[in-house]
């Protein structure tokens, strides 16, 4: 795919737009932290992470990842624990490890440069050689070519699709195909259109307030022609994320209401059409906090599932009649235990999946034996939705819970077993 830098804006409304869109950028920008840096490492971690998940809650997590591997190479060599528990609570782990894959496939490649006398490994700068690496769709590659080396790549994701589709009017379903390659198509020419505009060569200020001196806008976000296409595009997502957005638009507020075909025929709600969505599925887990001599049984889940290498309680998906929870515990253990009560509900949803995950405290009273295989591994037949045996499960104290990465659901449970035993059950 060659980004052709070349397209020429046709359409008066699309050069109208170009300016508006940098100038409001240029004021309004939120100071994010990898809106400080042009380190594509940096902004490839933002732009995965931001990948179904807000903003404020992204922020921690990419500053810790940075702080914790802030290269490449570090990323690429950190144990599969470490990775899991710096992701741990934003979901959709495999973006992490897709995301070590490429670093050690970068790292492989071994593309170094010179920088302060050290070698560092460098981020390709090519759309395509991007595009190419695994886990990066079309969308993340022009995030990430536009953002740091302020190449002209379009980008298109929801904010964007929600934006375009309200300022052209377009009523089509932004999944079909003709309509999503026409969305794209409106995007490149805008990012072209900045980058091929004087933009940041102009008295931006002056001709914007009638001569008259403006508070210049912060450094990250200053206007200048090295960074047309990153801003235009991020212009793009900021104002489907800040003004533009899926309810109560703030129209009003807006810096392109003038061109906003929506606006103007009053159809903002309507648009974009996103077709019927997909009813949600109910599942209903139970889970079991076992405890023993102070310490609980956890299992890892097994790769090529859904939240594959994260650790959890022993669970089972049950369908039908509400079942009792310890005739579920006897679906899975061989033991009788000396209590089992309820511990706690949970309830979240995974893509199109509201599930509910009920959990019981269970105890087994003191055995002398806290070893984790080899008196517990036979006595589970199995575990977890996926069915499989578990042979990975642990015993191991509230203390230690941390060192584990779980899955947001069984990071609570994990908080409720550990106040279990501090409240002496
Ligand atoms: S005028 Fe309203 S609908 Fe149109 S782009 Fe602006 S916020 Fe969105």
């Amino acid at each position: 795919m060659r980004l052709n830098s070349n397209i020429k804006i046709q359409n008066s409304k699309l050069q109208k737009l170009v300016p508006r869109l940098l100038d409001w950028f240029a004021a309004n920008a939120r100071d994010l932290p990898w809106r400080r840096t042009r380190d594509p490492y940096a902004i490839w971690v933002s732009e995965i992470m931001l990948q179904q998940t807000q903003v404020k809650t992204v922020i921690p997590f990419w500053e810790r990842w940075m702080r914790e591997l802030p290269s490449i190479e570090a990323a690429a060599n950190a144990p599969s624990a470490k990775i899991h528990k710096l992701w741990e609570g934003l979901g959709y782990y495999t973006r992490v490890r897709n995301l070590q894959k490429t670093a050690q496939q970068i790292v492989k490649s071994g593309k170094r440069k010179a920088e302060s006398g050290n070698a560092v490994y460098q981020f390709p700068g090519n759309f395509d050689d991007v595009l190419a690496l695994p886990g990066i769709g079309r969308y993340t590659a022009g995030a990430i070519v536009s953002i740091a080396f302020n190449q002209p790549a379009p980008i298109l994701d929801g904010n964007v699709i929600r934006v375009l589709t309200r300022l052209f009017g377009i009523a089509e379903n932004p999944k079909e195909k003709t309509t999503n390659a026409r969305l794209w198509q409106l995007a490149e020419e805008l990012v072209c259109g900045a980058h091929n505009s004087r933009w940041g060569e102009r008295p931006h200020e002056l001709k914007q307030n009638g001569g008259r001196a403006q508070a210049p806008a912060r450094e990250n976000v200053r206007p200048t022609n090295e960074k047309t296409c990153s801003h235009l595009n991020q212009s793009l997502m900021e104002l489907g994320a800040l003004v533009c957005t899926p309810r109560n638009a703030q129209c009003l507020i807006c810096p392109v209401k003038k061109l906003c075909m929506a606006f103007k025929e009053n159809r903002v709600d309507e648009l974009p059409n996103l077709g019927k969505r997909e009813t949600a599925t109910a599942r209903h887990f139970i889970a079991f906090a076992v405890e023993r001599d102070g310490k609980f049984l956890v299992q890892q889940r097994p790769a090529g599932v859904v939240n594959a290498h994260l650790w959890e309680f022993p669970n089972l998906e049950v369908t039908g009649t509400k079942p009792e929870g310890e005739a579920v515990f006897h679906k899975l253990f061989d033991v009788k235990p000396k209590v089992i009560q309820p511990l706690r509900t949970v309830k979240h949803s995974i893509t199109r999946y509201r599930i509910t995950l009920e959990a019981f405290y269970v105890s087994l009273g003191g055995t002398g034996s806290t070893r984790p295989h080899a008196k517990t591994k036979s006595r589970i037949r199995g575990a977890g939705p996926s069915g499989r045996i578990s042979n990975t499960g642990r015993w191991i104290a509230p203390e230690e819970f941390d060192s584990l990465a779980f899955s947001s659901a069984h990071k609570k449970l994990a908080s409720a077993a550990a106040k279990s035993i501090l409240s002496g059950r």
